[in-house]
Parts: C-alpha cells; sequence; structure tokens
C-alpha cells in the first residue's frame, strides 16, 4: 500500500530541487506516516544542496529535517504516537525506534531518505523523530521547534547554562542565532552582542533582545567588542556559522579565564582545521561542540510550546517569509540572501 505525495528532490548537486510525484509506501516497523503542514528550510540544506556535506553522497534524496504534521498511520513497534496526534519532526533523536526508512522506487531510479525527510506533502519518518505537541500550537508555529527553537535556545539553556547579568556575543543571526539571543534575553543577560554580514537584520536582531550589533564585515570586531564589554572579553560566545574565521573569531572574542565558547554552526569537512592558541584553557576557558543545544525533545519542545502559549517566547515574529512547494527553489534563494530569520514551506498551498 502506497500513498501518493508531492516531493522536492535533490537529483543534482547546486542545481534547482524537482517536485515529483512519489508513491510513498506505508510505514514499517518502527516507522510514523505523517501528512506534513509545514516545514522550514534551515542552512543545514543549503549545505546539502551545494554537496557541502555528506549528504551529497546519497543523491538523488528526499530533504528536510524540521517540520509540524498530523499522524496519519504508525508502523508495528511504535508506541509513542497515534494516528491523529499533532507533531513535531526534527532531525535531533528522542525516544523510540531508530529505522531509516529504505529508498523509494521512481521510474527505475532510487531515491534515498534519512530517518527523517520533510520536503513533500506526505513522509515516512522513524517514530525517534517524531514528537506529539499540543492541537493549541499553531502549525506554522510548531514547524519552528523541529530544529531552529531547539538548537538556539537548547545551547543558552542547556548547554551555556546562562548566569544572569552576564555578557554574551552571538556570531551569525539567522534562525539559530536570533533563538540563542531571545534564550540569552529571557535568562537575564545584561549584554547581548549579535554580529551579522547583513546590516539590514540590525533592527531585527534588536528586537529579540540584543544590546548591540555589530556589522560582521567591519574592521577590528574584537576592538568594537571591548568597547562594549571591556577588554576582558565576552563570558559567552557562540558561533552559528561554523566557518573557520568565525569559529576562531569566536574562541578570541571570550574572555581568556572562564569564557565559554559554543561552536553549533555545521563545518565544512573540507574545512575542518581551526588554529586557537589552547593556553587558557588550562585556566577555565572552555570550547565546546554541540549539535542540537542538548535538547531532551519529548521533554524539551512541549517546555517550549507552553512558553509560546504563555507568551513567554515570540516565536510568530521568526518566520520571515513562507512559501509553497511549488515555490520551494525560490524559497532557497530567498534564504541564501540571508535576510530572514527562519523560511517555511506550506505543503498544502
Ligand atoms: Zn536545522
Amino acid at each position: 500500500m502506497t500513498v501518493e505525495t508531492k516531493a522536492a528532490v535533490l537529483f543534482d548537486l547546486n542545481k534547482p530541487l524537482k517536485i515529483i510525484n512519489l508513491d510513498l509506501p506505508y510505514p514499517k516497523k518502527g516507522e510514523v506516516l505523517v501528512k506534513i503542514f509545514y516545514s522550514g528550510i534551515c542552512h543545514t540544506q543549503l549545505l546539502e544542496i551545494s554537496g557541502k556535506n555528506a549528504a551529497g553522497s546519497f543523491i538523488p534524496n528526499l530533504l528536510g529535517h524540521e517540520a509540524s504534521g498530523e499522524v496519519i498511520k504508525i508502523g508495528t513497534g511504535v508506541t509513542k504516537i497515534k494516528k491523529g496526534d499533532r507533531v513535531v519532526l526534527s532531525w535531533i533523536k528522542g525516544k523510540g525506534l531508530n529505522v531509516i526508512p529504505k529508498p523509494i522506487n521512481y521510474k527505475n531510479i532510487k531515491i534515498n531518505r534519512g530517518s527523517v525527510t520533510t520536503f513533500s506533502n506526505y513522509t515516512v519518518v522513524s517514530e525517534n523523530r517524531v514528537f506529539k505537541i499540543s492541537k493549541k500550537l499553531p502549525a506554522h508555529i510548531a514547524s519552528l521547534l523541529g530544529c531552529a527553537v531547539p538548537t538556539g535556545m537548547g545551547m543558552i539553556i542547556n548547554n551555556a547554562k546562562l548566569k544572569k547579568n552576564s555578557s554574551i556575543t552571538i556570531i551569525g543571526c539567522g534562525g539559530i542565532g536570533i533563538n540563542a539571543i531571545h534564550a540569552s534575553k529571557i535568562l537575564g543577560a545584561k549584554k547581548i552582542v549579535g554580529i551579522d554580514l547583513n546590516k539590514n537584520k540590525k533592527k531585527l536582531i534588536k528586537s529579540f533582545g540584543a544590546t548591540h550589533f555589530i556589522n560582521y564585515k567591519t574592521k577590528n570586531i574584537k576592538e568594537k567588542i571591548d568597547k562594549i564589554l571591556g577588554t576582558e572579553g565576552s563570558d559567552y560566545v557562540v558561533d552559528t556559522v561554523g566557518r573557520k574565521e568565525t569559529m576562531e573569531l569566536a574562541y578570541n572574542l571570550a574572555n581568556n579565564n572562564r569564557g565559554h565558547v559554543i561552536l553549533c554552526g555545521v563545518p565544512n569537512p573540507l574545512d575542518l582545521k581551526i588554529s586557537i592558541n589552547p593556553f587558557p584553557l588550562y585556566y577555565g576557558k572552555k570550547l565546546v561542540g554541540t549539535g542540537g543545544g542538548e535538547t531532551i525533545p519529548d521533554k524539551d519542545l512541549k517546555k517550549y510550546a507552553s512558553m509560546y502559549l504563555n507568551n513567554q517566547i515570540n516565536l510568530k515574529k521568526m518566520i520571515t517569509k513562507i512559501y509553497s512547494l511549488k515555490e520551494i527553489n525560490k524559497a532557497i534563494q530567498f534564504l541564501k540572501k540571508g535576510n530572514c530569520v527562519r523560511v517555511l514551506i506550506n505543503m498544502n498551498e
């Protein structure tokens, strides 16, 4: 048995995605069939499309790793959720069976897919990437809980455990950076510096709680930070970009005795080496990496949902633009320009 779905598929690196009709097989053991409402496009997919991460070796393949939807059918062995549940799909692993669904046949070609993919009307995903969420949460807001919110906020709440009245600098203010800024503000950081390439984002970045903005293109970023925070440097620094220069900058902007540096941008595997002076690490400076902000999705996504419903976090403002599935390549181009927080795809338009 199959269900027909439209899907945006990566057939060739650096080429637009092709929208095709696929016969999606019903869920097998540990799998869940979900009708998708909204999917976010994350910077990770830009890397996949340009072949700058491992996914390049899987083409043709399905993409996407954050979405909201409704459970249509569950496979054998699935106990965590049931038909009719409103859910968030996330790449971050939670409880339940871990399955990689088999490739789908399409005109004698095999279309590969991972444990979670979301650029389609319907998808089949692994039980441990599906999370039940309150029906009160609007579907477009819920899709943000799949990646940007848990990663960005989790980094600050779970990893940094940011202290009140501290200072923090965030390099790269896209979906994840904005969430890190927002969480820092909620936890009571005194000074929050956002650094971004796009000077037009200054107002937006400040509206989420940044007290200062620095254009990444300016020379002497260190001097500017010194003026804002004093020469001791920042208590916390987050790099969401994952480039050699930004990772090294993050390390250098942090306080040498207690600075806590968090790297969360996905680095290009071909450009993995960074150069730092390790000496301060012996005296209390910390350098860590985080994938999903140490999120425990079965617990944390419910927490973020209720924070939104209680007006403690403003997620609505994080959605810059919503496109339809047939406009997905336009949406990808828009995201590439970088003048946005989150771009969503409405799968039912
Ligand atoms: Zn993501």
